[in-house]
């Protein structure tokens, strides 16, 4: 076979067995077969094995291998039966595997979400331009590209507008290259990579231009499945919420270690003090009441908790359109602070319709608009297909009896310079049947303008005076005032076909056509979700490459801005200094003709002032500044590849109101998870106290199993319950939460600690309690009976705090939602804590003993005091 490079186009198409209208529908299923999906293999996989071994390198799990092992000796020891090192052992095999199933869960939540944005590739097939998944493509289709696409395969140019890739992936070299797709010279052998012009490689994007090409290798047979044999998968990520609770962990450790280590001294000081010699006996029960408090102040199911919460978390956003990219997304969401957004799209509908022309030739004015436009009209609907700007002109056109298929067959398209943001225009060269050459060039009228020399008025063409350009600019500003986005026309006459295309040799010399204005409905929703935004003290921003009265028009319909010094056009904008930006920046709420760049400074200078930022875009040069925001957002829709690469979050609907809904969703889970933290901590503390205080007065209130079984079991579900609440009815009506803000603050830590407090006083009471009506007597003393009314007070005392933490500040009895989950984990968290207490060899296992009916209820109401106490504490805060 002959390098694709070294053959004329129409050979390679012949050599791949292909057509220039694509593959049949049979040749793609056999291809298919033949050579497997487009994608690179994935790098090897962590083995669960590892995954598992992983989890049991922790603290906490060495801690309680360690208790399993001393008790387990002891047993054999003293000739009783291993069953507290079993159920150790089973809770710690339990832990890793619910850790290794979390940890997939959540990982696989993730990249199913970033499946639901993969690339895309477009495709002519059986003569149809088709969209497909890039992983769907063969040898021998041939496809579309335009700037911003991420190149699918490895391909030979057949058709190349201009076009360049950045090609960084596979040559090292930065800058984009100028593709083309003639023949490459032959006879000198072997051609380098970066030299094979008229080649484009997987890895690399489109940076600019428009071109056609046909898929020479797909997959692993590309040349970066060559260089690179797998592919990394990405690393996992931690969200700041995560590392935070990891630090915590890692603090409570090494308290804990102190505390252990402390009372193993105290307690060998008191028995050598006694002077009875060290018992081994004694020994092991300081060791296992340090292992106690250890497995108490613990928070052994906090971190899949948290994990749980979030990866729910993002499912839910992507029901409602928002596809989380990166975990730590969800958290940012909550403290956003500023949303930058594009116009076109996102705040309107994108639906463009031509509504008003300014012309002295109408039909000649549509003509050019249509022609020079790469939206295409399909044959079957006879609508318009492609960018919605252009639609609308070739729509327009169609209307007007002026079918473009028809004009294309009058005006040869024979060169182009295609359309950029940041020149805001684009041209096309014509052939008529007569011979003659005609350009048309379209775009902003301030830009067109600038570059015309004459007008067409009135069957003449007349030198542009200052007058006529002041009328043009009026008629400009009529136009946009009423929202209207205003596109210029222009032709040039040429005598001989232009040899270079390039923008600046072509859009000079320009005759001024005309103007055409076409609406683009606000999307509906937006309008309420800017209110609710600013209700949040959320400040939404316009950025736009329309024009300023345009912009400001649409802004002030929507409530953006109320007076037009809050709107400054990207000219004005490269005139300020940075430190004067950073002194104005809270002025400006529309940005107007911007460049791609100027987003960058927005985003920084927001960032310098500490304020949480998103930003969105679609376009290839979009790309630094989602990099650069907070919260890069994302189009579904209208984005390219390369933006929805770098975003933290896509809009599947390409909505302003979808953000809105996102950040709420983000200040919900994070507001839901920091509930779900309190209950938990202020449980292990709880359990400190408890357990702490009884070994000071002499006797095991609680022993490490039920602690684990308190820690992993009772609590976990409810925890996931609290995760579940339905926000608060406040929730985008107060202020964006500082990022820098403790998990503990606002008051959290000391509610923490006296929760804490007041449930381990509770446990106390409940444990003689149990001891005094079995034996009579209130007295300390080891009692099994008042283990076991401590046990199930404490797991009481837990579910009923849960119902208190469903709101920090409001009465639980005022609460409107309702919810279910909770419930139902609450009835789990009954049902397990009663079998253990009342099922015989459960019991057994755990020590407990028999205990009545009445003292169940005793347990029951201890336990419901906790609602009362806390509901006067809320009452006291909200005074
Ligand atoms: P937003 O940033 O809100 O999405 P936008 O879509 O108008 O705004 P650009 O696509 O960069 O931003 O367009 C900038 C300007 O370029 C437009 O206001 C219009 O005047 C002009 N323009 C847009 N599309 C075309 C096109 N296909 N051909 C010629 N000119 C165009």
């Amino acid at each position: 076979m002959q390098k694709e490079y070294l053959l004329e186009s129409n050979e390679v198409i012949k050599q791949l067995d292909s057509s220039p209208h694509g593959l049949s529908e049979a040749q793609v299923r056999e291809r298919q077969e033949k050579y497997g999906l487009n994608k690179l293999k994935e790098g090897k996989k962590t083995s669960l094995l590892m995954k598992f071994l992983k989890e049991l390198a922790n603290f906490m799990t060495i801690v309680l291998i360690a208790a399993a092992v001393v008790s387990g000796a002891t047993s054999i020891y003293a000739g009783e039966s291993m069953i507290d090192t079993v159920i150790i052992l089973i809770v710690v095999v339990i832990n890793a595997i619910l850790g290794v199933y979390q940890e997939s869960k959540a990982e696989s939540a993730i990249a199913s979400l970033q499946e639901m944005t993969a690339a895309t590739s477009k495709v002519f097939r059986n003569g149809k331009l088709e969209v497909i998944r890039s992983e769907q493509l063969v040898p021998g289709d041939i496809i579309a590209l335009e700037a911003g696409d991420s190149v699918p395969a490895d391909s030979r140019l057949l058709e190349s507008a201009s076009l360049k890739a950045e090609e960084a992936a596979l040559t090292g070299e930065s800058v984009s290259v100028s593709k083309h797709s003639d023949v490459l010279e032959t006879g000198k052998g072997e051609v380098a990579l970066a030299d094979r012009k008229n080649m484009i490689y997987t890895g690399s994007t489109i940076v600019y231009g428009r071109g056609k090409a046909i898929v020479c290798y797909t997959g692993m047979e590309t040349e970066i499945g060559h260089i690179a044999d797998a592919l990394n998968t990405a690393k996992d990520e931690e969200t700041p919420l995560q590392i935070k609770l990891n630090q915590l962990s890692k603090v409570l450790s090494i308290m804990v270690l102190g505390i252990c280590a402390l009372m193993f001294a105290v307690n060998i000081i008191r028995i050598g003090v006694s002077g009875n010699g060290i018992h081994l006996e004694e020994l092991i029960d300081t060791f296992m009441i340090a292992v106690s408090l250890a497995v108490a102040a613990i928070p052994e199911g906090l971190a899949a908790v948290v994990t749980i919460l979030l990866s729910i978390g993002v499912t839910k956003m992507s029901r409602k359109h928002a596809i989380v990219r990166k975990l730590t997304a969800v958290e940012t969401l909550g403290c956003t602070q500023i949303i930058c957004s594009d116009k076109t799209g996102t705040l309107t509908q994108n639906k463009m319709t031509v509504v008003e022309h300014s012309t002295s030739d109408e039909p000649l004015l549509m003509t050019a608009m249509a022609l020079c436009s790469d939206a295409v009209l399909d044959p079957d609907s006879l609508q318009a297909v492609g960018e919605p700007t252009e639609c609308a002109l070739v729509n327009d056109a169609y209307k007007n009896n002026l079918s473009k298929p028809e004009l294309a067959k009058d005006y040869e398209r024979i060169g182009e310079a295609p359309f950029d943001s940041v020149r805001k225009m684009m041209s096309t060269v014509h052939k008529k049947k007569d011979g003659s050459i005609i350009q048309f060039t379209k775009g902003a009228p301030d830009e067109v303008l600038k570059r015309c020399s004459h007008a067409f008025l009135k069957g003449n063409i007349v030198a542009m005076t200052d007058d006529i350009r002041h009328d043009i600019m009026k008629a400009n500003k009529a136009m946009a005032d009423r929202a209207l986005r205003v596109l210029c026309a222009s032709i040039r006459n040429w005598d001989q076909s232009p040899h270079d295309l390039a923008p600046e040799a072509l859009e000079n010399d320009l005759i001024y056509l005309g103007l055409s204005g076409m609406i683009d409905p606000v999307r509906p929703e937006v309008k309420a979700a800017i209110k609710e935004c600013q209700n949040a003290s959320i400040r939404p921003i316009m950025i736009t490459g329309d024009h300023k009265d345009t912009a400001v028009a649409i802004a002030k319909e929507l409530g953006i801005l109320e007076n037009e010094s809050m709107a400054i056009t990207g000219a004005e904008l490269e005139k300020l200094s940075d430190e004067e930006l950073e002194k104005k920046i809270t002025s400006f709420s529309v940005y107007a003709r911007v460049q791609p760049e100027h987003k960058v400074r927005i985003v920084k200078t927001w960032k310098k002032l500490s304020k949480v930022t998103a930003m969105t875009g679609d376009g290839v040069n979009d790309a630094p500044a989602i990099k650069e925001a907070d919260i890069g957002v994302g189009m579904g829709i209208t984005g390219t590849d390369v933006t929805k690469d770098v975003a933290d979050m896509v809009l599947a609907d390409d909505n302003f109101a979808t953000i809105v809904a996102a950040v709420a969703e983000g200040r919900r889970i994070y507001d839901n998870i920091r509930k779900a933290i309190q209950f938990l901590l202020s449980s292990n503390l709880a359990e400190v106290i408890a357990v702490f205080v009884a070994s000071l007065i002499g006797f095991t209130i609680l022993k490490p199993v039920h602690l684990l079984w308190i820690n992993l079991i009772t609590d976990c579900f409810p925890a996931i319950g609290l995760g579940m609440e339905a926000e608060e009815a406040d929730i985008m009506k107060r202020a964006p939460r500082d990022p820098k803000d403790s998990i503990f603050s606002d008051g959290v830590g000391v509610e923490i600690a006296l929760q804490g407090f007041v449930i381990a006083l509770l446990t106390l009471i409940a444990y003689f309690v149990g001891h005094y009506v079995e034996s009579g007597v209130w007295e300390i003393a080891q009692s099994a009976d008042g283990m076991t009314m401590a046990f199930l007070t404490l797991s009481l005392l837990e579910m009923f705090h849960s119902f208190n933490m469903r709101s920090r500040t409001r009465s639980i009895f005022h609460l409107k939602t309702k919810n279910s989950f909770l419930n139902g984990s609450l009835l789990m968290s009954f049902i397990l804590t009663t079998a253990v207490i009342y099922v015989p060899f459960l019991r057994r296992a755990f020590s407990f003993e028999h205990i009545s009916l009445l003292e169940y209820v005793v347990a029951v109401l201890i336990a419901v005091s906790i609602i009362p106490i806390m509901e006067i504490v809320k009452l006291m805060k909200r005074r």
